[in-house]
């Protein structure tokens, strides 16, 4: 099947003809990935997802995936080993959207670790994550801690230890999991609601569902369901009178953007706030701005929007401050911002820092499967474990039999450029090309890293008369027709968040363009002046939640 903005109703025409054998409430990184496991293995399967792809936490992490260092702190050594593991493997079948960088972790005098600590501390996590001989840990004086970030504060510093994580796009990792999953035959549609379960003799045969673009409800049947809506399990666990024991907690994080030209650092930064509240925070260079986050608190408000509160910036700006001073960094100065929550599983009278990011399988009377936590590195790893379970249970009520899991070395979508150690050579051609298809050299580069290997298809689009009839720069048309034929974006938030990240990291071209986008959806997918209406609704109240009047 494809994901294409086009297709969808077709899509959910089949869903609602088939009988799938599993059929997956959630399209976050959750539940793509176990799209992708369940379809390899041969089981047929579907998803849907209430809002956009990856619009819940899978579009509003920090954006790395972790070699776990903070599990080391918690003495979670299992949980270390597997999480390298898994980045390894993300790195390998997706090195588009997953880019090495080194992390800086200072230490001063008096803080929690020092030098010893540090360095022992990073070898140990050298070793249980399985980190490569060119990644390991370095160790750095005052000096040269100085020299490679000069922008530290330099009182009492004694020096660095140097590790590498990897960068990501949260929603883009989604994105070419869930798209993966449909070349390989799965069946996923965006803005499709499960609002109830269907019972035969007591076992969830089904579910209601509610087209959020048509508004028109529809039954889809399957053999097994599992719920993987991460901050919402509760709820449907609720609906399936199965929330009994462990509960959800969630926990809210925000990060801010600013420009490097108000905070020009260099090098990505691991640091522990003023606060004396035991926590951590990135500072994350990302093209011309950098991004730091991130805050923690409880939220039980409504999952959707936990917005971003003024208590929100003023703890990151004084953590920033306090790491950087000399800026004078300013709520003022922040350009946009988000805020996700974690789905963690809660465990009484534990503060949300301390409680585990393991991810857990609730199996109710019902027959309704939920996973729960875990972590976007993780997230092949989860969908192994859930799926060997519906795969056995499949096999015991209708005898037939399914592979083992398939994904180890899946390439995902966009990440078939020669293997990972082939990206740089891979990525120099494809900037040349789209350089002498009349791109610039940043906007050429912008499109090949975000598309990987479907750059070549993206570059196809360059020609279109469409870009001067929608008054829209070349790239920008490019990327929203890709968007629309490749990524089922079906709304301008859609592609100006999470297909682009202009509404994060790129705020001009968001704004320069985001009137062209609306219009050129609205004639590729035939709106009416009523959703034209409401599509810019959602467009602004975004908008405002995100990025502060300026
Ligand atoms: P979600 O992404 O929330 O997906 C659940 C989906 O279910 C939602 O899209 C929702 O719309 C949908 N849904 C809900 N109800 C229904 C319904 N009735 N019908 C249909 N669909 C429904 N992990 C890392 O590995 N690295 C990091 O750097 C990192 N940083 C983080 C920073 C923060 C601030 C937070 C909050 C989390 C971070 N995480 C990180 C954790 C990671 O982001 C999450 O574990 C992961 O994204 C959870 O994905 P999910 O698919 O389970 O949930």
């Amino acid at each position: 099947m494809t994901s294409s903005a086009y297709s969808r109703e077709i899509v959910l025409d089949k869903m609602t003809q088939l009988n799938l054998d599993l059929l997956i409430i959630g399209g976050g990184i959750t539940g793509a990935g176990i799209a992708l496991d369940a379809q390899t293995r041969g089981i047929d399967t579907g998803l849907i997802e209430m809002q956009d792809f990856a619009a819940g936490t899978s579009s509003r992490s920090t954006k790395l995936v972790h070699g776990g260092l903070r599990y080391l702190k918690n003495l979670e050594f299992k949980m270390v080993a597997e999480v390298g593991r898994e980045r390894a493997i993300v790195y390998e079948n997706a090195p588009h959207v997953t880019t090495p960088v080194r992390m800086m972790l200072p230490f001063y005098k008096g803080g929690t670790f020092g030098s010893f600590t540090t360095s022992i501390g990073l070898s140990i996590y050298d070793r249980l994550a399985g980190v490569k001989k060119a990644e390991r840990r370095t160790m750095l004086g005052a000096k040269e801690t100085r020299k490679k970030e000069p922008i530290l504060a330099g009182k009492n510093l004694r020096g660095a230890g140097m590790y590498v994580e990897y960068r990501t796009d949260d929603a883009r990792l989604t994105l070419e999991v869930a798209k993966t999953a449909a070349e390989k035959g799965a069946l996923l549609a965006n803005y499709v609601k499960a609002e109830s379960f269907i019972y035969d003799n007591g076992k969830v045969i089904g579910v209601v569902a509610r087209d959020m673009i048509t508004d028109k409800a529809i039954n889809i049947y399957a053999k097994k369901i599992v719920n993987a809506t991460g901050p919402w399990v509760d709820h449907l666990r609720e609906q399936d009178r199965s929330k009994t024991g462990k509960t959800i907690l969630l926990s809210k994080g925000v990060h801010v953007v600013l420009s490097k030209k108000r905070l020009p650092l260099q090098q990505a930064v691991y640091f522990d706030t003023p606060f004396k509240d035991g926590r951590m925070m990135f500072a994350i260079p990302r093209g011309d701005k950098v991004y730091v986050g991130t805050t923690e608190s409880n939220y039980d408000g409504d999952p959707r929007e936990p917005g971003v509160t003024a208590d929100d910036i003023d703890y990151i700006v004084k953590a920033t401050n306090a790491m950087f001073p000399g800026y004078h960094i300013a709520a003022d100065d922040v350009e946009s911002s988000w805020s996700g929550l974690r789905p963690l599983i809660h465990e009484e009278g534990k503060d949300p820092t301390d409680i585990s990011r393991k991810d857990e399988i609730f199996h109710s009377a019902s027959g309704l499967m939920t996973i729960a936590g875990g972590k976007l590195t993780g997230y092949r790893k989860m969908a192994d474990s859930i799926v060997t379970l519906v795969a056995q249970e499949l096999e015991k009520e209708t005898g037939v039999k399914y592979k083992n899991c398939q994904t180890k070395n899946l390439v995902l979508s966009g990440g078939d450029v020669g293997g990972s150690q082939e990206l740089k050579s891979f990525n120099e051609t494809f900037v040349r090309a789209g350089m002498k298809l009349g791109l610039d050299g940043k906007t050429s580069r912008e499109l090949v890293e975000r598309y990987g290997s479907n750059v070549s298809q993206v570059f196809t689009y360059l020609d279109d008369d469409e870009a001067e009839q929608f008054q829209l720069p070349k790239a920008v048309w490019a990327s929203l027709r890709y968007a629309l034929e490749y990524e089922m974006a079906l709304t301008p938030v859609d592609f100006l968040l999470r297909r682009t990240s202009y509404m994060l990291f790129d705020i001009d071209k968001a704004r320069e363009n985001k009137n062209a986008v609306v219009e050129a959806m609205s004639e590729k997918l035939h709106w009416s002046e009523e959703e034209k209406t409401k599509r810019i609704a959602e467009l602004n109240d975004m908008w405002k939640i995100m990025i502060p009047d300026q």
